[in-house]
């Protein structure tokens, strides 16, 4: 990433597809802050949104609950995420059951964080899936599903070497796994080194960037610690001196994330799945600048002109 392109290109809206992910929101006003968002999001029509599922299964029930909604009063495609950590088999086989009965054909497939927190070992339930290979297998025996899986472009922290990593992504796509949606990052070159890497590993599945908007420099810069991403000193030194001012935070924000899409849209790629933390903001306003909009905003231009 060297340069702004900050210039309306439309042609580029044509050729790139979204998705968002959410969270099941815990509380009343982290619900209503959520349908604002899916309001929002809802027409520039992604490809699908995605529901996160708490470590061990915790938020089961909410996330079934956002996915039904989201089913049943919105025009979008949900993907539920689904994890194996702390459940049986059995358990996990009745969650998808659960989904399908609902109407959902799209999964996110995880092992899932140690129950214990990110940095403790993880042990697999005696008898359930013991990683997300193993998952991806359970959720093609039963239906035809479209099934996204992880990818860690700078290795999973739990993981020796990246043959290792690239062994179980293999095993995922071989499995059935229809894509894998990257762990975010803010370095475009090891996203496509990684993706030349996977291709000589003989993985040809879609390997989708996961965008994250920076919408705290200094929980994200926490966060990516954790799970063993990156944060390089250029993009430190864009977001200093700005925790007291929000405002500047979001368009810089804004500007970084839009910058590190235009570009990987230069490198050819065309799908992106947005980690949106239940906000609109910073996704739409990225989404408009790589020219994916509303058809009513679209229309509004049309009929001022
Ligand atoms: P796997 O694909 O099974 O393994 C990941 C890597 O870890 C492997 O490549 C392998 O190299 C290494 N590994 C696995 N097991 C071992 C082992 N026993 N020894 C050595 N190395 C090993 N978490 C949630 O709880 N809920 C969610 O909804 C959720 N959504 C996510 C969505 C995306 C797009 C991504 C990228 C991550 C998400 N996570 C979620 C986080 C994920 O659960 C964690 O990163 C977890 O630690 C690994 O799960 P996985 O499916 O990637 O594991």
């Amino acid at each position: 990433m060297n340069q702004f392109r900050f210039s309306r290109r439309p042609d580029i809206g044509d050729k790139v597809r979204v998705s968002f992910e959410f969270f099941p929101p815990k509380t009343d006003e982290m619900e209503a802050r959520l349908w604002d968002t899916v309001t929002r999001l809802e027409p520039l029509k992604p490809r699908f949104v995605s529901v996160t599922y708490g470590a061990g299964g915790s938020t089961r029930e909410r996330t079934a609950r956002t996915v039904k909604r989201i089913l049943n009063e919105t025009t979008l495609t949900p993907a539920a995420h689904m994890t194996c950590v702390d459940a049986a088999r059995d358990q996990v086989d009745a969650v998808v059951r659960e989904f399908a009965d609902m109407g959902v054909t799209r999964f996110v497939a995880l092992r899932g964080d140690p129950a214990a927190g990110v940095g403790t070992a993880y042990r697999p339930h005696p008898d359930g899936y013991a990683n997300g290979a193993e998952l991806v297998g359970a959720l093609k025996g039963a239906g035809d599903f479209d099934i996204s899986v992880s990818a860690y472009p700078e290795k999973h922290p739990e993981s020796p070497d990246f043959a290792t990593d690239f062994d179980m992504l293999k095993r995922k796509a071989d499995n059935g796994a229809t894509r894998a949606i990257t762990q975010f990052f803010f370095d475009n070159d090891l996203y496509e080194r990684y993706v030349e890497r996977a291709r000589r590993a003989g993985i040809y599945i879609p390997i989708v960037p996961g965008i994250l908007p920076v919408h705290n420099f200094t929980q994200v810069a926490n966060f990516s610690t954790r799970c063993g991403a990156l944060v390089p000193a250029w993009l430190a030194e864009r977001f200093e001196g700005l925790q007291n001012d929000p405002q500047t935070h979001a368009l810089v924000a804004s500007a970084v994330a839009a910058e590190q899409v235009l570009d990987l849209v230069e490198r050819g790629v065309s799908d992106f799945h947005f980690y949106t933390m239940n906000r609109a903001d910073l996704v739409f306003a990225i989404c408009h600048m790589i020219g994916i909009r509303s058809h009513e905003a679209e229309a509004a231009g049309s009929a001022a002109a």
